[in-house]
C-alpha cells in the first residue's frame, strides 16, 4: 500500500495510467524521466530497472523495492535531481549518544527503549534525502489517551481520536508520529510544520525499511505520520488482538517485546 500509492503518484506526475502497477509503460517512462533517454526497444524490464538504480545510486538488483521507489518518488515527484540522490549517504542506524533534534528528543524519551532507536534512525534516513522530520507524538498515557476521547464529545474541541485508554498504540511505547518541517536545514531551527506532502510516502517507505510498521500502509483509517515497533509475537494478529495483549502485558506488568 506504501509503494502503492507512491507509485500511483509518481504514475501521476508522469501523466500515465494511474493504477499503482508499474508495468512497461510506466518503467519506459520512468527510465525516460530518470535516465534522460528511452530505454532501448529489446531492453527487458529487468535492465530498464537496473538502468534506473544506477542512475539514481541505489542497490542494484533489478527489481524495485521500497529504496528504489522511495528514490524514484524523490526524483520524479519530490523533483530532485539523480545526483543529489547519489550524492547522500544511507545513515546508519543511530545507536546510543547519538541523538535528534530537542522536540523529537522530549518525545522519544516517552517510547520504549528498544523504539527509541527507530525512530532516531528514521529521522536520520530522512535527514539523509533532505526531509527534516521531528517526532511530534509519543506515548500516551491511558488518562491522556481519554481525555483525548472526551474531546469534541464531552470536552469542547474538535474529534481527534476514536479510541479510549488502552486502545491506542500510543498507549504502550511502541508507536509513534512524525511531522515534516520546514524553514531551515537545521532542524532545531525548522519550525514550519507540513501537514500535507508527498513526501510523507517517501518517509513511510525508509520507515519501513528500518522495520517500522507505516500507518500509510493500513487498510481502513490510513495514517500517513504514524509508525509503530511491533512485537515479533504480534507479527500475524490484527490490531485489535495485539492491543488486547498489550492491555493484559500493562496489567502484569510484563514487557511488550518479550
Ligand atoms: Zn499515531
Amino acid at each position: 500500500m506504501s509503494l502503492d500509492t507512491a507509485i500511483r503518484a509518481i504514475q501521476s506526475e508522469l501523466d500515465l495510467t494511474v493504477d499503482g502497477r508499474p508495468g512497461p509503460d510506466t518503467w519506459g517512462a520512468i527510465h525516460l524521466a530518470i535516465v534522460g533517454k528511452k530505454a532501448a526497444t529489446d531492453a527487458g524490464l529487468d535492465a530498464i530497472i537496473r538502468a534506473v538504480q544506477t542512475k539514481l545510486g541505489v542497490f542494484v538488483d533489478g527489481s524495485a523495492g521500497p529504496e528504489t521507489w522511495g528514490a524514484i518518488h524523490l526524483a520524479i515527484v519530490g523533483g530532485k535531481a539523480p545526483k543529489d540522490i547519489k550524492k547522500m549517504d544511507t545513515p546508519t542506524l543511530a545507536g546510543e549518544g547519538k541523538t535528534a533534534d530537542s522536540r523529537s528528543e522530549g518525545n522519544i524519551a516517552t517510547l520504549h527503549p528498544l523504539v527509541r532507536p527507530f525512530a532516531r534512525a528514521l529521522i536520520e534516513k530522512a535527514a539523509g534525502q533532505g526531509i527534516i522530520i521531528k517526532v511530534t507524538s509519543g506515548t500516551r498515557s491511558f488518562a491522556e489517551q481519554d481525555d483525548l476521547y472526551a474531546q469534541g464529545r464531552t470536552k469542547p474541541g474538535r474529534i481527534v481520536t476514536n479510541v479510549r485508554g488502552g486502545y491506542s498504540n500510543h498507549n504502550f511505547g511502541i508507536a509513534f508520529d512524525v511531522t515534516i518541517f520546514n524553514g531551515s536545514s537545521d532542524p532545531e531551527k525548522a519550525k514550519t510544520p507540513v501537514f500535507e506532502s508527498s513526501l510523507y510516502k517517501v518517509v513511510g517507505a525508509l520507515g519501513t525499511e528500518v522495520g517500522l510498521e507505516w500507518g500509510g500502509n493500513w487498510k481502513t483509517i490510513v495514517d500517513e505520520p504514524h509508525f509503530q515497533l511491533r512485537p515479533g509475537w504480534a507479527s500475524d494478529m490484527s490490531e485489535s488482538k495485539m492491543l488486547a495483549d498489550l492491555r493484559q502485558r500493562k496489567a502484569a506488568g510484563e514487557d511488550y517485546y518479550a
